[in-house]
């Protein structure tokens, strides 16, 4: 049985990165193979629970971990656990927090939006959202001043959508919430690095399962022993619509015993090669200019950042992306930064020949553009209006 033909599906090239939309990660066989064989079977949730936590403990480094529905309910969770604790009448009462510590602190140069918005997933626990400095500027006065004896938890984001500089860095950030008493949470949802924030003082790390790991939609928590019992613990609260599936949980133990045994240099290699590739094909097509973009956060990657000439090219690099997405099979570029007229190409979910086909079709649209009209180039307007197409 093919489900692209029964379901009428739309086949997909992914050259955008790992994105939640075009459904994360490609899970390999191993995976799969793991979760299909627990899918039939009963298994007590906490002794799976136990060995994903064993399995988190030791790739990251942290005391303790467990397992949840994604980055997102994580990021929920870990706020929910610095108020509650492991109190399971505190846990019962949320999101009412009423006599609780309920202020998380958060940069707002880190109050991003991954496809929701991080202060809404903090918001959601009960918790009051507090953002300090300014969108492009903070400092450490910001941090010192805003914590206080309602002070939960500081929340720190390590991510490309974060403004990158002028900032609290990670370690003064962790410095200064340590001498008040107070618990970080760091998301690095999307980061490679699964030691680095334990090893820096977080108290808890936030991975996402589907993104790098290559797992099922999962949200993985690294920290502290107290702290991930009282995450786990949210199970009995509003953690409850945020729980994770036993196949998830054996997908995710699988996805991260692979990550461990990987090859990263003959990955990196095969990546390179696809994206060595397109920059040779693509920079022969006049109205482009294309140049290597190491990944911003230090993840080991390497994008190719597409330049399209406006002056001179027939389109742009908005509409050249939107041509690429309505085609057969739909090409799906990392189109971020469309409205400044250009996109990258990103290596990690291509497989062999793919490369080829999106070299091809760019070359295609850009020598015989069909004539289109798209109205608008905000991205957050294109977002929000696909959601509404049905
Ligand atoms: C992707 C992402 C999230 C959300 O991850 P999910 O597991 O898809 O919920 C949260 N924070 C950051 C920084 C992300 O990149």
């Amino acid at each position: 049985m093919d489900i692209f033909e029964k379901y009428n599906l739309k086949r997909i090239i992914n050259a955008s990165g790992t994105m939640t939309a075009l459904g994360a990660s490609r899970v390999s066989k191993r995976i799969s193979d793991a979760m299909a064989q627990i899918l039939p079977e009963f298994i007590d949730m906490k002794d799976l629970q136990k060995v994903a936590c064993e399995i988190i403990s030791r790739l990251t480094g942290a005391e303790y971990g467990c397992l949840t529905a994604s980055a997102a309910a994580a990021i929920t969770i870990a706020t929910a656990a610095c108020m509650t604790g492991t109190d399971f009448y505190r846990i019962s009462k949320l999101p009412d927090t009423q006599g609780l510590k309920n202020e998380v602190v958060i940069q707002k140069g880190h109050s991003i939006n991954f496809g929701s918005s991080i202060a809404q997933m903090i918001s959601i626990s009960g918790a009051k959202c507090i953002e300090i400095g300014e969108a492009t500027s903070c400092g450490s006065y910001h941090l010192i001043g805003a914590i206080n004896e309602n002070t939960a938890a500081a929340l720190f984001v390590v991510s490309h959508h974060t403004v990158q500089s002028r900032l609290i860095k990670l370690k003064e950030f962790i410095r200064i919430s340590k001498k008040k008493g107070i618990p970080v949470i760091v998301d690095a949802a999307s980061e490679y690095d699964l030691r680095g924030f334990s090893e820096a003082g977080a108290d808890i790390v936030i991975y996402s399962g589907h993104k790098f790991l290559g797992g099922p939609t999962s949200g993985i928590i690294a920290g502290k022993k107290e702290m991930v019992r009282a995450c786990y613990a949210q199970e009995r609260g509003i953690g409850r619509g945020m729980k994770i599936g036993k196949e998830s949980i054996i997908g995710i133990i699988e996805a991260l015993e692979q990550w461990n045994e990987r090859d990263t240099e003959a990955i990196r290699a095969s990546e390179d090669k696809r994206i060595q590739f397109a920059y040779n094909f693509l920079n022969n097509i006049k109205r482009l200019k294309c140049e290597y973009s190491p990944d911003q956060t230090n993840n080991p990657i390497t994008r190719l950042k597409v330049v399209v000439d406006p002056k001179i090219s027939p389109l742009t690099a908005f509409e050249l992306s939107v041509l690429l997405a309505e085609g057969e099979p739909s090409i799906r570029v990392r189109s971020h930064h469309v409205d400044m007229g250009y996109f990258y190409l990103d290596p990690c979910n291509l497989i062999d020949g793919e490369m080829e086909i999106i070299c091809d079709r760019i070359k295609t649209l850009m020598e015989n553009p069909i004539n289109k009209d798209y109205k608008t180039e905000n991205l957050v307007d294109i977002a929000v209006n696909h959601l509404k197409l049905w």
